[in-house]
């Protein structure tokens, strides 16, 4: 079994590279994508990123350091179309 990371614990600590904004908290976004994560409660992989609430900038989760050997779970999510 791999490990299960959640994404949104994964968050804590994590800063925006550009203007040092807390991340933690944040709405992680989703959508289909063949080379994003297994995430729990969806068949296909999907992509998972958080906004920057003050430059706007959209940080995939992997940029952050989240493995995409990682099974995640997810608790606060935006599934996009
Ligand atoms: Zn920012």
């Amino acid at each position: 079994m791999a490990r299960v990371v959640n994404a949104n614990d994964f968050l804590i600590g994590k800063r925006c590279y550009w203007d040092d904004t807390p991340l933690s908290g944040q709405t992680v976004h989703l959508y289909k994508h063949s080379g994003g994560w297994k995430v729990r409660g969806f068949v296909d992989l999907q992509w998972l990123y958080v906004v920057c609430p003050k430059c706007g900038y959209q940080w995939a989760l992997w940029k952050l350091g989240l493995s995409r050997t990682e099974e995640i779970e997810v608790n606060d999510l935006v599934a996009e179309a």
